[in-house]
């Protein structure tokens, strides 16, 4: 009989009627059932018991005085917190009009006095089955709502951490392709970057300037001012150069203390004159260091187009090298190794 497991020693049925022998008439059959069973005399009762037992099913005589059961139910119905208590009547009246209105009142079932037991028990376990199952739906439906509320909590938490990833990578990329100390690109991404402006000069027949510096004596400035002096010289240098520079250009930290700069369709002469300008300007500024200034040596070569890019960079280096060889404080031009400053 109980094929839904429905716990019915914890169901509760209360019986609402005038009559004390139908209550125990009725009881006598439930018991079969083993459900709770409690009782009211009339209507207000009625209301005293549901408030106090919440019954998960009211079996409801119609013929009371005061209040009769139609008029019970409509009440009952119209309450928020009890409107879902099922209702099956239980009376004398047979007429068609009466069951009728029992229904419109919002009855869920109806027998006639005198009823046949094991029939009234079956009907008491149909409806307590189908709240039952209303209540199992209610709750699945519960839970199925925190999963959901939860994968969409989860779902932003993927989405920020998503997020975060992107960020990271682009920190890791920005690591990977700059100097930390002076913003500027390594020489890594450095050759990369010269690679494309020699494809890119090939294709536009432009030459490409390349000005290789070097700072003097930097070793001395480390070594009697310290290395965040050296470190301030280091990122001051590479402002200048920026500053120094036009928009179309690149600074490279080529190494320790040498900076690349590339100029793109740029020729001999117009490389020269940035970099006279650049050394210039090294020249008359204050470097806040005791008893020195700053001063580069440099090679300055061109990229002819379709040039071999290696052999122009060695040649930067090895005009660099003289102009060290030859008392620093210069740049040397092209492969005449002619100075300029
Ligand atoms: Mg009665």
């Amino acid at each position: 009989m109980n094929t839904y497991n429905l716990d019915l020693e914890n169901k509760h049925v209360l019986i609402i009627d005038d009559d004390p022998t139908n209550i125990q008439v009725a009881a006598a059959h439930l018991k079969a059932l083993t459900v709770q069973i409690s009782y009211a005399l009339s209507a207000a009762e009625g209301f005293e018991r549901i408030e106090r037992k919440s019954p998960h099913l009211i079996l409801l005589d119609i013929m009371m005085p005061e209040v009769d059961g139609i008029t019970f139910c409509r009440q009952l119905k119209e309450k928020r917190e009890y409107r879902d208590i099922p209702v099956v009547f239980l009376t004398a009246r047979v007429d068609k009009a009466t069951i009728v209105q029992a229904f419109e009142a919002g009855g869920v079932d109806y027998l006639t006095k005198p009823f046949h037991g094991p029939e009234l028990n079956q009907r008491v376990l149909n409806q307590l089955r189908l709240i039952d199952l209303v209540q199992r739906f209610e709750m699945a439906n519960a839970e199925l709502n925190l999963q959901i509320l939860k994968a969409m909590e989860a779902q932003d938490t993927l989405e920020q951490y998503q997020a975060d990833l992107l960020a990271v990578n682009s920190q890791l990329k920005d690591l990977a392709s700059k100097d930390s100390l002076t913003g500027l690109l390594n020489r890594r991404r450095g050759w990369e970057l010269l690679e494309y402006e020699a494809a890119r000069s090939d294709r536009s027949k432009q030459k490409t300037g390349l000005i290789l510096i070097d700072i003097d004596h930097f070793k001395q400035v480390n070594d009697i001012f310290g290395h965040p002096e050296g470190d301030r010289i280091l990122v001051e240098v590479s402002t200048l150069i920026q500053e120094g520079i036009r928009a179309q250009d690149f600074c490279i930290r080529w190494g320790g203390e040498e900076f690349l700069i590339i100029l793109p369709e740029t020729d001999l002469e117009g490389s020269m004159i940035l970099a006279e300008k650049i050394a210039g300007q090294s020249r008359n500024r204050d470097w806040k260091l005791p008893d020195r200034g700053i001063t580069f040596s440099g090679g300055c070569v061109i990229r002819e187009p379709f040039g071999n890019l290696d052999e122009a960079v060695s040649l930067a280096d090895e005009l660099l090298y003289h102009a060290k060889r030859g008392g620093r404080n210069q740049i040397l031009v092209s492969s005449k190794k002619e100075e300029v400053l």
